[in-house]
């Protein structure tokens, strides 16, 4: 149990409405630990109480109810020891436009009580790629600039855990690779990484695990490799020549008969190959006449995973 980075039981989150505004449920009761060394993603799409849940783990929003362990500090008994644990990249880019990148560093260190001696301003910068910048107003940053400065502050107090939150949303191709490759290399020094997404090419290229949220629930959570698994499915339909007595049989094929005489037949593209299909077919005696492949296209299955209920 100490082992994991992140431990979170029936957390519960209301947002009180604005004048004449309904009250909004944002998280319905979340349970989710997350190991300590991995990358782990929370995919899910807009609105479906990612920010919320890092907010909290930030300590930015409070919530209504439930118990959030952060490094083996519960965050109520010991909210000095869980925050010092954790360093988070928000989504919004919430920077004073009047410090410079080693003065916005250096605040960060002081707000975190990091001491002067053990301050490492120049070591982030060139992490960062902006020693050239160090000095420049941060509004004179581009948008992608004030992205890499928001993981610096993230990482002055060198936390255990990181936590991105849509960290690549709207970048070019460029710096997002350049995101991913830092984000890779604190993961290899050993940090846990946390990284919300709604982009699915992004959760599968850098995560081990991902939990799915929705509507302020879990409705998936898993290693990436068996999420994708899930994800594997394909479908081929055969139309034989003559009607079929006997259908195809084999490991990991599911075989149907349809109204019209066709054969549909259910496999996954990871375990099984369309070769393996089709000499089941064959083997069945069935001559095929006609035969198409359909594809489960992931923004389905994302979809039909996520799909309210
Ligand atoms: P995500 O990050 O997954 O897009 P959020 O956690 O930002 O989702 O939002 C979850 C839900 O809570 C949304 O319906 C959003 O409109 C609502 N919400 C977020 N922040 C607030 C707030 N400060 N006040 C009221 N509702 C909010
Ligand atoms: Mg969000």
């Amino acid at each position: 149990m100490t082992q994991d980075a992140i431990r979170i039981e029936g957390l519960r989150k209301t947002y009180r409405g604005a004048k004449g505004q309904p009250e909004k449920q944002a998280l319905k009761g979340i349970d989710l630990s997350i190991p300590r060394g991995s990358v782990f993603g929370l995919l899910g799409p807009n609105g479906a109480g990612k920010s919320t849940i890092i907010n909290i783990l930030a300590g930015l929003v409070l919530k209504t109810s439930g118990k959030v362990t952060i490094w083996g500090f519960d965050q109520d008994e010991n909210p000095r020891q869980s925050r010092a644990s954790i360093g988070v990249m928000p989504q919004e880019l919430n920077l004073d436009p009047f410090f410079t990148p080693r003065g916005a560093l250096e605040v960060q260190a002081g707000l975190y009580g990091v001491r002067k001696s053990d301050r490492r301003s120049d070591e982030i910068l060139a992490m960062i790629g902006l020693e050239d910048k160090a000095e420049a107003y941060a509004r004179t940053l581009s948008g992608g600039m004030r992205r890499r400065l928001l993981l610096g502050k993230a990482l002055v107090h060198h936390p255990n855990i990181l936590v991105l939150d849509e960290p690549t949303a709207g970048v070019d191709i460029e710096l997002r690779q350049m995101l991913w490759a830092n984000i890779r290399k604190l993961n290899e020094q050993g940090m846990t990484i946390i990284l919300t997404t709604h982009y699915l090419e992004e959760a599968e290229e850098m995560c081990d695990e991902i939990a799915i949220i929705n509507e302020g629930e879990v409705v998936a959570r898993d290693s990436t490799k068996n999420l994708l698994g899930r994800m594997d499915a394909k479908t081929m339909v055969v139309h034989p020549d003559t009607a079929v007595s006997t259908l195809p049989q084999g490991a990991g094929i599911e075989a149907e008969l349809r109204g019209d005489g066709a054969v549909v037949l259910r496999y996954g593209s990871n375990a099984t190959s369309a070769e393996q299909v089709l000499a089941a077919v064959r083997a069945a005696g069935i001559t095929i006449r006609d035969v198409k492949t359909e594809e489960a296209d992931l923004e389905d299955v994302f979809l039909s995973l996520t799909k309210a209920k």
